[in-house]
């Protein structure tokens, strides 16, 4: 089977792994989950899993870099350089967990999927950059380790970034929800406006520094937002919340929580939420909160104090006034919209979600 699947990867024919096919097949599952940001979160998450990177700390991916000297970002590596990085990182996998990773068969799903993801015409070569990215984005490390990672990997000696450059890494962002089909809803696969937008934020100096790059990710700008989201998802996996779902009664909450910021103890749980039930009484337009963790008294404080607030404001007021909900339910036409995060209005629905900010980093 490898051999064979190894010969097909230097022809021009895609080709999938048997168990890839599976894992795509697999994921059309998640398409009832009406949210695309948390669609493709959850469908990240899954590959994640598969491929064992939800294993693989960001050292660990370093090391593996260093070792197989890939200094030259814009280098092209072919299908066996990859395949000895890629063996050398599922072996150091498998010494600590042994158990849970398949090193042949992690190897030939992992440069799978790099293949679909960065080399759609099977020239058999990817670029540095392009494996990095892949790699780290879906490792097991702290959000804004892996911004500033990338970062790093597109930056000068003096750590400055040109528009061209931050292209380049955006570009090669972007890909790996372009591959799941899910493209259109980061902004389409045009990384000209994300670019734009970032060098906006920043004032449009010529050149972008590191903090003022992370700022820009911290607002979760709409190409990139699937990767905070997919870091929630995780986090959310094993949250059990004190909460019974208003919807279907599920108590504790397993999952993901959202916190009516109208209704005083209105919750619902994430698999309501995400297929787009409502309760009677609770417009969409109402804002809710976010929890992938259970929630701090600090927290409780605080929404309770907006659920006041909230409390005699009409529907309309809020359709108004549609604050910080990033979800775009809708798809945008390719390439067609600014960057944008913040209220979408090229969203149908006004879906207010605010995430919870202490947490979301983690
Ligand atoms: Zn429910």
């Amino acid at each position: 089977m490898r051999e064979q699947f190894r010969n097909h990867q230097t022809q021009t024919t895609c080709w999938d792994h048997p168990k890839m096919t599976e894992l795509y097949q697999s994921l059309a599952d998640l398409n009832n989950v009406r949210f695309s940001a948390y669609r493709t979160a959850m469908k990240l998450r899954r590959l994640q899993k598969a491929l064992c990177l939800d294993l693989l700390s960001m050292q660990t991916a370093c090391e593996v870099f260093e070792q197989h000297t890939l200094k030259q970002n814009e280098q092209l590596l072919d299908i066996s350089q990859l395949v000895a990085c890629l063996t050398s990182l599922y072996q150091r996998l498998e010494q600590s967990h042994s158990h849970l990773v398949n090193v042949q068969l992690s190897v030939d799903m992992c440069l799978n999927w790099l293949l679909n993801v960065y080399d759609t015409g099977r020239t058999g070569k990817i670029r540095t950059l392009s494996f990095k990215t892949g790699i780290i984005s879906l490792c097991k490390a702290h959000l804004e380790d892996k911004y500033r990672f990338l970062f790093r990997q597109v930056a000068s000696a003096t750590g400055f970034c040109d528009q061209r450059r931050l292209g380049l890494l955006l570009h090669d962002s972007i890909q790996i929800p372009r591959q799941l089909g899910e493209v259109a809803s980061f902004g389409g696969s045009n990384i000209e406006p994300s670019v734009r937008s970032c060098f906006q934020f920043a004032n449009n100096k010529p050149e972008l520094e590191a903090a003022m790059f992370l700022d820009w990710m911290r607002l979760e700008p709409q190409s990139m937002v699937w990767l905070p989201v997919l870091h929630r998802v995780a986090a959310a996996e094993t949250a059990k919340h004190q909460a019974k779902c208003n919807i279907c009664k599920e108590c504790p909450i397993i999952g993901f929580r959202y916190r009516s910021l109208k209704h005083f103890n209105y919750d619902i749980c994430q698999s309501c939420f995400f297929s787009g039930r409502v309760a009677k009484g609770h417009k969409m337009q109402y804002p809710m909160v976010e929890y992938c963790t259970p929630t701090t008294s600090g927290e409780d404080v605080r929404d309770f104090a907006k659920v006041l607030k909230n409390k005699f404001r009409t529907k309309r007021y809020f359709a108004k006034h549609p604050r910080m909900g990033y979800l775009p339910v809708q798809t945008i036409l390719e390439g067609d919209n600014m960057e944008t995060w913040g209220s979408h209005t090229n969203t149908h629905t006004h879906t207010h979600i605010h995430t919870n900010t202490d947490k979301r980093h983690k």
